[in-house]
């Protein structure tokens, strides 16, 4: 049996570290706010590449109060347009509605399954106020284009880093090249903690201010409120999971990238489509940290119930795109036909750092059988 993601054999890999780091935290007797917190936001920052590590409570918190502190500082303002690409998670989407600011989907790029800047810079109006790409999957939306359109249409832009830890372009990472971007440290994501966590990294010194305030009750002092804030901070436990974690981010990444490789080299089936051509290396994977390693199909019912009878675990990222779910029924929406057709189409196959080269070629095996079990 492979399955899909072995969180347990991920964090055992870890054991002793983490159970240092939890005796650490417990033996202090200072649990919120403390120098884990404000150690691993360095180290975080630092990691990134950026002047400002905030932690909150989650990755959507990450997003949402980041769009929030926007409003409060004047920079944006109900009902002002922001771009998204429509295949996204719904997190994505549920950060703007939430501080009701209007999403505008616009269609991926077929090959990446990022925003596709063509597109994006179509959808601009002249109540478009700020862009959040998605670095689905792992991979680095085309920042430098996204970028260049933002600068001209002066717009804001919020990098969606929730899957994409380390994620680099011209040696520049993920959460560095937007002017804020949120991340998400849920356990199943590449830089995963033990529980909820999440961080917004900014350039900003006035952003990183507004956000700290809040995301601690709208306080930038004891018992003085400058916003009507929440409380969503990221907890001494978790950090201090995290500073351990981060060490191995990037072996972590490393050993995802390996499996990538062997799948695009040794996977021959013309049923499916692989996320990166068969004569990719690790140089040229350096926009990717295969946080998903995802599959195109026509076949996928087929390819999926084939794949559970011979012990491989597969999930599919997404089932529903965020235009046809329930929750934004009142929305009177066009067609997306290619979000739609992809959502109808991928599939994940298992990719973690801790699966061994056996199950990396059994998986290898099962995709390449198909053809004969079909044909
Ligand atoms: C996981 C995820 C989020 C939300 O992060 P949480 O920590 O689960 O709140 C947002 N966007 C994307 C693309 C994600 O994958």
């Amino acid at each position: 049996m492979v399955p899909f993601l072995d969180l347990k054999a991920i964090n055992g890999q870890y054991r002793d570290e983490l159970v240092a780091a939890a005796i650490r935290v417990i033996d202090s007797g200072w649990y919120i706010q403390g120098e884990e917190v404000q150690a691993f936001e360095q180290e975080f920052a630092a990691y990134c590449g950026s002047t400002h590590c905030i932690g909150v409570a989650n990755g959507l918190d990450a997003l949402t109060l980041t769009l929030r502190a926007w409003k409060e500082q004047g920079r944006l303002k109900e009902g002002d347009e922001v771009i998204v690409p429509a295949n996204t998670y719904i997190a994505s989407v549920l950060a703007i509605t939430e501080n009701r600011l209007t999403p505008v989907l616009v269609e991926p790029d077929e090959a990446t399954y990022n925003l596709c800047p063509k597109k994006a810079e179509e959808a601009i109006t002249s109540r478009t106020r700020a862009i959040l790409p998605v670095h689905l999957y792992g991979q680095l939306a085309d920042m430098p284009a996204i970028m260049d359109i933002a600068e001209r249409h002066k717009l804001l832009v919020l990098e969606d880093a929730a899957q994409a830890h380390g994620a680099s372009l011209y040696g520049r990472k993920a959460g560095s090249w937007g002017h804020a971007a949120g991340f998400s440290f849920y356990p199943g994501k590449n830089l995963g903690a033990l529980g909820d966590a999440g961080a917004v990294t900014t350039n900003d010194d006035e952003l990183a201010q507004t956000l700290r305030a809040i995301g601690n009750y709208g306080s930038h002092k004891k018992y003085e409120n400058l916003y009507q804030g929440v409380n969503s901070r990221l907890d001494e436990m978790q950090a201090a999971m995290l500073r351990v974690k981060l060490k191995h981010l990037d072996a972590e990444t490393q050993r995802r990238k390996e499996i990538a490789l062997a799948y695009a080299c040794g996977i021959s089936n013309s049923v499916l489509t692989q996320p990166i051509p068969a004569n990719s290396t690790v140089e040229s994977l350096e926009n990717h940290v295969f946080h998903l390693n995802v599959i195109r199909t026509t076949a996928r019912e087929a390819l999926q119930s084939y794949l559970t009878d011979a012990g491989v675990q597969t999930l599919i990222h997404y089932p529903i795109p965020p235009h046809q779910q329930k929750a934004y029924a009142e929305w009177d929406i066009q067609a997306y036909p290619l979000t739609e057709a992809i959502h109808q189409q991928v599939l994940s196959l298992p990719i973690s750092p801790v699966m061994t080269d056996d199950q990396v070629q059994a998986v290898i095996d099962a995709c390449n059988r198909l053809r004969c079990a079909e044909a």
